[in-house]
């Protein structure tokens, strides 16, 4: 089946993980999981964007060497990755000496090809923003556009990319490639941005040194973007390790925030035809979260922290509401009422019960032991196979596209049919009516879809699917389960015994004056 690559963007390290943070890497983490699930060789990177004149101003204040500083600062981030369960294979930092290696070496690649001079960079500059401004971008006053707070001019040598060199190679890319940006209307944005026409970059800093010295300048280090997005190259084996590099690239999936996209759909690809390598296939931009209809922001106090959610509410139920409460792509709200609201309805009710009665109603008519099907009775029966094997095939098909919501749309929709195939077989009649053949192929008909049902949950709710197993009595772990085994119906072993019941999602009531959580004392799922 082939390899695929993907990756989340590298973080900066001073920043507090929020959800935007817990969004992308769970995202890339579903991904990962279902790729290996259909038998792929996945590399799964994430990590630390470590460089930059911020960085050395907050290692100053607090008396420490910037690498001590942002070495304090990296383990929030890895422990948040344990704990939301995130499997990536490496976690790289923009610190490491090969990544080190791997930036001066294709600064040198596109030097050589004669697509970096030396120039004069002119600009306003905001130092908390770390971030450089035309005199058009800035507000009324000279003020910085993002935080609004007074911005410096600047005026120093620099290294410059010839980026307007590439407009027309890129947009032949997006134009033999619709693929490469999604989604569509985020490609037209691209699109749309550079027809209108590209400077060339500054690549270089002299005014600070924290960060990777120009191999030919040693007063110059590489200012951001040339730095951090040559880490996906690094973690696969560039420059020296060829074969491994070969392997891996290009990257199939980037995933970034809607903000970010630029810099990977226009300066990524450019760097890259200019050292001559193969671009990305795709990079996938998502929305940004908002918070009961607020933008995030420090000073309104309604930063979600994920530890907290993750804690309060259940790893797997905040990885699950993400992607399904908002059509991975687009802008979303969160709030915790719609959370609990998703628990109770969707995890309790929809899925919890239906693991819940199919094993009650398996111990109340066969003892807990699954009896083997006895042929098709009714259209619903052949129908419920079909249905299955289409969920996989269409997950299949949306999951390694970074189409995360649909996907889980497709699985719920299975979820529900199932419902309505117990409702509408009613077990408990062809008990009464002692239609025994036909109650054993109902039975098994909806344990088969348990299986099914936990495979396809697997990436999204890793360790409740792992319940699900345990609940099936199936030995072999989630993580080890391959699509050859969900080709064809009847993979559950009849006579097998199953657990009696359990519950996979207790129902929780939350109190929005204290943010308390509890189980709820009625009905369980
Ligand atoms: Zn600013």
């Amino acid at each position: 089946m082939g390899k695929f690559y993907v990756t989340t963007p590298i973080y900066y390290v001073n920043d507090k993980p929020h959800i935007g943070h817990a969004y992308t890497t769970v995202a890339a983490d579903i991904i990962a999981r279902f790729n290996r699930f259909l038998g792929r060789d996945v590399f799964f990177l994430t990590g630390t964007d470590e460089h930059g004149q911020k960085i050395q101003q907050a290692a100053e204040k607090k008396g420490m060497s910037p690498k001590e500083f942002v070495d304090s600062l990296v383990p929030v981030f890895k422990d948040l990755w344990k704990l939301l369960n995130i499997s990536y294979d490496r976690f790289i930092r923009t610190t490491d000496p090969d990544h080190v290696k791997a930036v001066q070496h294709i600064f040198m690649k596109c030097y050589e090809n004669g697509d970096i001079y030396l120039g004069e960079y002119e600009g306003w500059y905001c130092i908390p923003c770390e971030t450089y401004y035309t005199e058009k971008d800035l507000l009324e006053g000279k003020l910085c556009p993002a935080c609004g707070r007074e911005v410096t001019k600047v005026k120093e040598e620099s290294y410059f990319f010839r980026l307007s060199k590439y407009q027309e190679k890129l947009l032949k890319l997006y134009e033999e490639n619709p693929d490469f940006i999604a989604p569509e209307f985020r490609r037209n944005e691209v699109v749309n941005f550079v027809k209108q026409g590209l400077k060339d970059l500054s690549i270089s800093r002299t005014s600070f040194s924290w960060g990777i010295p120009v191999p030919i300048n040693e007063k110059h280090v590489i200012y951001v973007w040339f730095d951090a997005l040559t880490n996906y190259l690094t973690a696969v084996g560039y420059p020296d390790d060829e074969e491994r590099l070969n392997r891996y690239w290009p990257a199939d999936l980037h995933l970034v925030g809607k903000d970010i996209l630029r810099f990977h759909a226009v300066y990524w690809p450019a760097f890259l035809m200019s050292a001559g390598l193969p671009v990305p296939k795709r990079v996938f931009a998502h929305g940004w979260w908002t918070v009961n209809g607020e933008k995030m922001s420090k000073s309104k106090r309604n930063v979600i922290n994920p530890f907290e959610v993750a804690e309060k509410f259940g790893v797997d139920q905040f990885r699950f509401f993400m992607f399904r409460e908002v059509s991975f792509g687009l802008d979303g709200d969160f709030s915790f009422e719609k959370l609990v609201q998703r628990i109770n309805g969707e995890l309790a009710n929809d899925l919890g019960n239906l693991f819940n009665r199919t094993l009650s109603m398996l111990k109340k008519y066969r003892g807990s032991k699954l009896p083997a099907p006895k042929g098709e009775f009714d259209e619903l029966d052949a129908k419920i196979k079909r249905k299955a094997n289409a969920t996989v095939e269409k997950v299949i098909e949306l999951i390694p596209k970074g189409e995360l919501s649909k996907a889980l749309d497709e699985i719920w929709q299975f979820v529900s049919f199932v419902n309505f195939y117990i409702d509408r077989r009613a077990p408990w009649t062809l008990r009464k009516e002692g239609r025994d053949e036909e109650l054993d192929t109902v039975l098994y008909n909806m344990v088969e879809s348990l299986r099914f049902i936990t495979a396809l949950l697997y990436p999204y709710m890793p360790n409740s699917a792992e319940k699900m197993a345990s609940l099936l009595k199936i030995k072999k772990p989630v993580n080890e389960w391959r699509i050859k085994e969900f080709s064809s119906w009847g993979g559950m072993e009849p006579e097998a015994e199953l657990e009696k019941g359990g519950i996979l999602f207790p129902r929780i009531e939350y109190d929005p004056e204290t943010g308390n959580v509890r189980e709820a004392k009625t009905k369980k799922g």
